[in-house]
């Protein structure tokens, strides 16, 4: 998957942003309301003390009237109380607001992952867009979530630059005396030239504290790697199921020592820190003194007006605080305005992954529900190769499955036994040749309908950290009394007796301190109880056994028949010997299936692969 960083434009950058918000507008429209609320507060308070503490300065430095100060006084202490508790409650509103966000942020990747086709989740250029995007949010807040502040330092930067329009205005307006020496200033000229350098001021000291921006951004993928290496490392001292061979092989310094090594990226010495003593400093120095400079004319220019009469001093500390106001205001607006560029690259990782789609043909014809199971599925000369590669996995694979039969899937590693039953559970589409249920091409049904068809206990399956019952039937409300049943059916009646809160205990220790851990062959029992409790027409069973030992493997066995009832099973094995109750056997070799039918027919055949791979397991168990 291509992922080139180019440079955004404000417009492009604009555009992501509107898409972002239009996110989170979906997600959840309160943060708006409340960030709204809590930006036009958190801007405006300043200019409410700004302005009263102007008139108490003027009544005290002009005519002193107890009464008009009392006035003044008690306005400027109700205004500025009441204003403290609306932006308490408001920004109160806003953080529980963002909270939620917090929450949801995750939930939209969560979501996009979960509604990928399984053939975009196996492929590691979409893992590595995901980890990208999450390593992006964990170093620097970059992404989707990022555009929520933005909106917050938007509002704030509006309302602080109308507010010091506002209260700026008259500055502007009221002239000095006509007899006075420096009736000059009046000159409309002068106010359009301190007006435009105002402007360039708050222009140029964004523009470098941008510049600072440029180079966390620059520094994205070397911060990546070093997240990266901090979720591996890191991590690995404190996993469990690694520690013993840790011990063993006296991995250590693989755990430590490379972390520290290479993980150099905030400390001292490190590119960012040498940036940051060097470049990053000195335009952010620079951007202060033009801040500072501003600030030095704009006190001249304000104090020569009052000292010259235009309005009385407690002007002064109004005009100056509207005027810094304002000045903080647009610096506000172009750093965020710079900020969004640079995260607008961030956003085009997010709508990349996003925007993956759904290439997998949906059908619309539903698996009508047959009590009599009697569901025919039909692999017509089935070709595979996986996505991004040459090589054939299956080559003409035609095969019948009969209803109510039991199918042996035999072969060597690699022979593609596991991608065949991939292929007819449609995690992936065959590359040529079709799959039939029941005379119809299996794209034709909708894809949730087809599944259910289906209880698969995969060679890899994976089991939840949830409460046991809740992993056997996949939902938190079950029939108790058939998880029970189903549990025993797999065998592990005797190990729930043990289960010190039944079916509520959770499995191992991740969610509950008291979480029970479990064998792989307690596992594989629990998985199988979970495809039996699914009660599908079809079970496939890959590798069921490969965990458990040879009492337990003979217990399932003998009760195979009565497990799978009239379901059709398909079974995949390495022993031959576990396949011989099946009806029959299909010899997978090189993705063919070389021999098909019954073990004695096959076992006959000593030219054939099935009489090869029985003597080389055979010789184990007879040359002793
Ligand atoms: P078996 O189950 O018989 O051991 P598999 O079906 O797992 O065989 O694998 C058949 C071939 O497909 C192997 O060569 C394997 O390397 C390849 N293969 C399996 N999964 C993938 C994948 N996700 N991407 C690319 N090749 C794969």
């Amino acid at each position: 998957m291509e992922n080139e960083k180019t440079k955004l434009t404000y417009r492009q950058a604009w555009k992501m942003n509107l898409r972002a918000w239009k996110i989170w507008w979906k997600l959840c429209p309160g943060v708006f309301f409340s960030t709204l609320a809590s930006s036009i507060m958190k801007a405006i308070t300043p200019y409410v003390t700004i302005f009263f503490s102007a008139q108490i300065i003027n009544e005290l430095a002009g005519n002193r009237r107890p009464e008009e100060l009392t006035k003044w006084v008690i306005l400027t202490l109700s205004c500025a109380a009441g204003c403290a508790l609306l932006q308490g409650i408001f920004s109160r509103w806003a953080n529980y607001e963002k909270a939620s966000a917090d929450r949801l942020d995750s939930q939209i990747y969560m979501k996009k992952m979960l509604s990928l086709d399984y053939v975009d989740v196996d492929r590691q250029a979409v893992f590595d867009l995901y980890s990208q995007i999450k390593q992006n949010a964990n170093w620097a807040g970059w992404g989707i979530h990022r555009t929520l502040s933005f909106f917050e330092d938007l509002v704030t930067a509006v309302v602080q630059i109308l507010g010091g329009i506002g209260l700026s205005m008259s500055l502007f307006l009221l002239n000095v005396p006509q007899d006075s020496s420096l009736a000059f200033i009046n000159h409309p000229l002068i106010a359009v030239g301190i007006v435009g350098f105002m402007l360039l001021i708050s222009v140029v000291a964004p523009l470098c504290s941008n510049q600072i921006y440029r180079y966390w951004i620059a520094y994205a993928p070397e911060s990546r790697l070093a997240n990266r290496f901090f979720g591996f490392y890191a991590t690995l001292s404190a996993n469990r199921s690694l520690a013993p061979d840790v011990r063993m092989y006296e991995q250590e310094e693989k755990v430590c020592e490379p972390y520290l090594d290479r993980n150099n990226a905030y400390m001292p010495g490190s590119t960012i820190a040498k940036n940051a003593k060097g470049p990053m400093g000195l335009w952010a120095a620079l951007s202060q003194c033009v801040t500072a400079i501003l600030t030095g004319v704009v006190y001249a220019f304000v104090c020569l007006k009052a000292w010259a009469g235009a309005f009385g001093v407690g002007s002064v500390t109004q005009y100056v605080g509207a005027i810094t106001q304002l000045f903080r205001g647009l610096s506000n607006l172009l750093t965020t305005m710079g900020e969004m560029q640079g995260n607008g690259q961030f956003l085009q990782d997010g709508f990349q992954f996003l925007d993956i789609p759904n290439r997998m043909y949906q059908g619309s014809l539903t698996t009508e529900k047959r009590s009599d199971r009697n569901y025919e599925v039909e692999f017509r000369d089935v070709s595979f190769r996986y996505p991004d590669t040459d090589q054939w996995v299956l080559r003409h694979v035609s095969i019948k499955f009969r209803v109510g039969s039991r199918l042996a899937v035999v072969g060597m590693n690699g022979s593609g036994k596991t991608t065949f039953i991939k292929l007819l559970c449609r995690l992936y589409d065959p590359t040529e040749g079709e799959i039939l249920l029941n005379g119809i091409d299996i794209r034709k049904y909708r894809y949730d309908d087809y599944i259910r068809i289906f209880s698969v206990v995969f060679q890899d399956f994976k089991l939840l950290a949830l409460p046991l019952g809740e992993n056997v039937a996949g939902s938190s409300e079950y029939d108790r009394e058939r998880v029970k049943k189903c549990l025993e059916d797999a065998g592990f009646a005797e190990r729930l007796q043990s289960f010190p809160k039944g079916l509520d205990t959770y499995l191992y220790k991740d969610l509950k301190e008291d979480g029970v851990d479990i064998s792989g062959g307690e596992a594989q029992k629990i998985a199988i109880a979970r495809a039996l409790y699914k009660d599908a027409p079809f079970i496939i069973l890959d590798e069921p056994t490969a965990a458990l030992d040879p009492i337990a493997e003979a217990e399932i066995y003998s009760r195979f028949n009565d497990i799978v009832t009239d379901k059709t099973a398909i079974y995949i094995s390495h022993r031959l010997s576990s396949c011989k109750f099946c009806d029959e056997i299909a010899v997978f070799d090189e993705g063919k299936i070389a021999q098909m039918g019954t073990h004695d027919k096959l076992v006959a055949d000593t030219n054939g692969k099935y009489y090869e791979l029985w003597n080389a397991q055979a010789q184990y168990y007879t040359n002793i």
